[in-house]
């Protein structure tokens, strides 16, 4: 057996090393015909997504854009978000998913769907079941964003395997079939297949159950789809089948078997799991009877809320330069300075070079270049052409077990040779000027490679940024409009931007040598005071912990931080002044639990002024857009409407208090929505609780259909409400009985959202004064967070010292040229006399209860998940409105923020518990 494999091994070997000399070779003739056109190894090979006309995820930076409805919010948002709001809210507890308590046997045949005749057969067929299970297989080696090779599908009597790359442009078709939301589809961990359909076809996922999730629930031991198929079915499998080449035509039978048993046992494991769960909720004593099935059913559904997002990062390559070298040069000592820091510029220009080429003909990184060949050729770097090609292969023989059966070196490094010569030897400079020269070379006019739909716009977006520099740095002559503009804007540098830099890049190391964080100098002080480290080195400072800390960076992930951060403006670079920009708003942040605020330097980062005006003028317009989507107004809470004179007198008389009278427009319009979609299906009990809830809101009265229609349009914009009606086929008259009084509609976002919710019996609870918690916080923010929050050895990020510029905003130069005080400018002018003399500070928090009321919101109804997924659409805003080129390495709107605490933390719960208990 073993000496078999060695033998594999070696005529691998010889193969590739023949495959190189022929390579090489050619090369060379190459080389001397100096014929370009025919040098690219794409011109020649063709890979099955060439075959693919609609690609929705290209290779290029522009952000991912989803599926727009007609009725759609914008191509960055969830298309179906409202029907799985309506899901959640009512969930279908009713399931059928399979008829028999006998083990399901594997049946003899399954129908192989390659047509889009049979895709078309088959979406008629799903539409009429209740319950069907999909599972999907990928290809990921030689794409660079991967995709679906093969989708399962497995109803109570057939199985489906569908050829989703010969069906790439119709896949479409079952569009409606996996959103309609009274069909459950039953997946196994569809965390990521969810996200593959949005990707590849647009396919949005409504009403699923997930096993995976239902065995969380029941604590499972393992959760594995294996462990289910053993358990429940006395089936084994052999996972290694999940790694092969899914691409492969016609599939291997025993390819076959493996795609058909992934989904075609589930229907059999969900009926299972949920008598479990069934099970477990009457032996508890809960009075709720539906607790563990709904909370399998919430927890699935939340997954279908994922979006889509493409990796966006600073520079080509960055973030995995960025792990290669702390990977290496940790466990290395004894190198010189010298020898370091060639060493990781080479290893950046590698990555640069390997990212965009794997952009450029659509394959992995790690077919391009393993991360070992680039170790290999940093550290001894190799200058003829045979050197370069032993190292790699030499690189890829010693490490990657895979390298058997792909080519090293790979054909890109062949077939580009000339390229990556120039980068070895640093005949190009930067990594911009690597892009360029890459771009130019292969997809430039009479470029070497093949143009496709996978790299087309990578070509077009890289040019155009290009060409924008340049136009920008020769207009010289400068209007004086300008000048006075330039005049106030030095004025505001002068003022607000940080006096000193911000990041001290002082390091902390774990007593075994490992580099925990970047820090300040307040924090290093911290520790040596306590004598909890001990200075290692002076210059830039570095102390190194006596006691151990609490988990690894990198164990966790956390590449972010352990990077040097540079004081310069993420945004473009700018390094003579800067200024603190907080992604996340105040507004919303202060109120999130502290555990999850407390770690903030990945949300703070530094911007130039022009930079900041941009990201912040993006960010209030996206308040704007989450009060409109959450329903919850900037400026107003509840909302009641009073317009049957019998029922506005009385409570106003009565000085009933409006906010608890009223009902936030979000519960509102969600209680209208599934009463009129869901209400004649809905248990009796279920639907009484949603009119009261509508009835609330009409001051008690008996409703009609009209008035649950038109609690549809509350708390909208006009164009959000004139979308809705064109939908619903109504007409604007219709609902002009003055829920939204027609005056006040022109104007800012703000404005809007304040005439929008007030109705004309003048129940105005507009409120811009802070409440206690608020003002507190701000207290909080303004007295540095530095002493109340580096104490987490190990894992705590650098929390940026305090500066005299704690807010987003203060003042922004106006179309005048004077500065003015936006935050105050709340957009009407009933509020002057009772505007608030506050500190300019405060005013910026000052969306009344809005921040609190959305955070609530989320908290309630997905959890602490839900303020991760908030954050990152955060972090998405601020990422599209500037497009930052240098944030930090590991810089993510992924990023979790959720990190452990140290022994010593202030915000470690013992020892809080401890603290608290020693003040009593
Ligand atoms: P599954 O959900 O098991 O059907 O996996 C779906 C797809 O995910 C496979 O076709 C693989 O492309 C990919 N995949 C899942 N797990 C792994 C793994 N451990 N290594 C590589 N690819 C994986
Ligand atoms: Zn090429
Ligand atoms: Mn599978």
């Amino acid at each position: 057996m073993e000496s078999n494999r060695k033998l594999k091994m070696a005529i691998a070997f010889a193969s590739v090393a023949a495959l190189s000399v022929f390579f090489s070779l050619h090369y060379r003739r190459r080389r001397k015909q100096r014929s370009r056109r025919c040098a690219c190894y794409l011109r020649a090979d063709s890979k099955p997504q060439d075959s693919f006309r609609r690609v929705l995820a290209d290779n290029s930076y522009s952000p991912f854009k989803h599926l727009k409805l007609e009725d759609g919010d914008s191509s960055y948002s969830h298309p179906y978000e409202a029907e799985i709001t309506a899901l959640l809210d009512c969930p279908q507890l009713e399931f059928t998913f399979y008829p028999d308590e006998k083990i399901p046997t594997t049946r003899d045949t399954y129908t192989w769907v390659e047509t889009e005749q049979q895709l078309n057969e088959l979406a008629d067929i799903l539409i009429k079941e209740r319950v069907f299970a999909v599972d999907t297989e990928q290809h990921s080696l030689r794409s660079f964003l991967g995709f679906t090779a093969l989708m399962q599908i497995s109803t109570q009597d057939e199985d489906y395997l569908i050829d989703t790359i010969k069906l790439h442009d119709a896949m479409g078709i079952l569009r409606p079939v996996f959103s309609e939301t009274s069909i459950c589809k039953v997946f196994h961990g569809a965390d990521n297949d969810v996200l593959w359909l949005q990707r590849d076809f647009h396919i949005y996922v409504v009403n699923l159950f997930d096993t995976a999730k239902a065995c969380d629930i029941l604590s499972k031991p393992q959760r594995s789809l294996a462990y289910l198929l053993e358990t429940y079915c006395g089936i084994t499998t052999n996972k290694l089948l999940q790694r092969e080449d899914w691409r492969q035509r016609p599939l291997p039978q025993d390819m076959v078997q493996y795609a058909r048993t992934d989904a075609c046992y589930l229907l059999y494991v969900a009926r299972c799991l949920v008598g479990e769960l069934k099970q477990k909720e009457n032996e508890s004593c809960f009075d709720d009877e539906l607790h563990f099935v709904l909370e399998a059913c919430r927890r699935s559904n939340m997954i279908c809320f994922q979006r889509y997002m493409k990796d966006i990062e600073a520079a080509p390559g960055e973030s995995a330069a960025s792990s290669i070298i702390s990977r290496h040069l940790n466990g290395q000592g004894g190198e010189s300075d010298d020898f370091k820091a060639q060493f990781q510029d080479m290893v950046r220009r590698l990555c640069s070079w390997r990212e965009l080429m794997a952009r450029v003909h659509d394959e992995s990184l790690r077919f391009v270049l393993s991360d070992q060949a680039i170790v290999a050729l940093a550290s001894k770097v190799p200058t003829t052409t045979t050197d370069i090609f032993d190292t790699i292969r030499q690189a890829d023989f010693n490490t990657d077990s895979l390298s058997s059966s792909m080519p090293s070196p790979s054909p890109v490094v062949y077939s580009h040779m000339d390229g990556f010569c120039d980068l070895l030897q640093e005949r190009i400079d930067n990594c911009n000027e690597i892009s360029l020269v890459v771009l130019q070379k292969c997809l430039g006019q009479d470029g070497t490679c093949p143009l496709s739909v996978f790299n087309y716009s990578v070509l077009v977006n890289f040019t155009m940024r290009s060409t924008n520099k340049v136009v920008s740095r020769q207009n010289g002559t400068k209007s004086l409009k300008q000048v006075s503009r330039k005049a106030s804007r030095e004025l505001f540098v002068k003022k607000f931007s940080c006096k000193s830099p911000v990041y001290h890049n002082c390091r902390i190391y774990a007593n075994d040598g490992r580099l925990l964080c970047y820090c300040d100098r307040r924090k290093l002080e911290w520790y040596l005071h306590r004598g909890l480290a001990k200075l290692v080195e002076d210059d830039p400072p570095a102390v190194m912990l006596l006691f151990e800390p609490k988990g690894r960076p990198e164990d966790e992930d956390n590449e972010f931080y352990i990077q040097r951060k540079k004081n310069i403006c993420v945004g473009c670079g700018e390094g003579n002044h800067y200024l603190r920009y907080r992604i996340i708003p105040s507004c919303y942040r202060m109120h999130f639990p502290e555990h999850l605020k407390s770690h903030r330097s990945h949300d703070i980062v530094l911007l130039c002024v022009d930079c900041h005006e941009v990201a912040h003028a993006a960010a209030e317009k996206y308040k704007g857009k989450i009060a409109e989507e959450f329903g919850i107004p900037l400026f107003v809470r509840n909302i009641v409407d009073l317009r049957d004179d019998h029922v506005a007198s009385e409570p106003c008389a009565m000085g009933i208090n409006f906010e608890q009278a009223g009902i936030s427009p979000l519960e509102l319009r969600t209680a209208a929505m599934a009463l009129i979609r869901h209400g004649q299906r809905m248990p009796q009990k279920r639907r009484e609780e949603l009119m009261q809830i509508v009835m609330r809101f009409y001051g008690g009265r008996d409703i009609s259909n009209a008035d649950l229609e038109r609690a549809l349009l509350v708390g909208m914009s006009s164009h959000e409400r004139r979308r809705l009606e064109k939908k619903r086929g109504l007409s604007l008259k219709h609902s002009n009985g003055g829920i939204i009084p027609d005056k006040r509609q022109i104007g800012s976002t703000k404005k809007m959202m304040i005439s929008s919710t007030v109705n004309r019996s003048k129940v105005e609870t507009v409120d811009v004064s802070f409440s206690e918690e608020e003002q507190q916080y701000v207290n909080e923010e303004i007295t540095d967070q530095v002493e109340t929050e580096p104490i987490n050895p190990g894992m705590e990020p650098e929390a940026p010292a305090h500066d005299n510029n704690n807010e987003n905003t203060i003042c922004y130069t106006s179309q005048n040229g004077n500065l003015q005080n936006e935050g105050l400018d709340l957009g009407d002018s009933r509020n002057d006399e009772t505007q608030p003399t506050h500190n300019p500070k405060l005013s910026l928090l000052g969306h009344g209860p809005h921040g609190k009321q959305v955070v609530d919101h989320i908290l309630k109804e997905y959890g602490e998940d839900g303020i991760g997924v908030f954050c990152q659409r955060w972090r998405q805003v601020f990422v599209e409105a500037i497009n930052p080129r240098f944030l930090p390495a590991g810089w993510d709107i992924k990023h979790s923020g959720r990190r452990d605490f140290g022994e010593f933390s202030v915000y470690n719960p013992i020892k809080k518990a401890l603290a608290e208990a020693a003040k009593s």
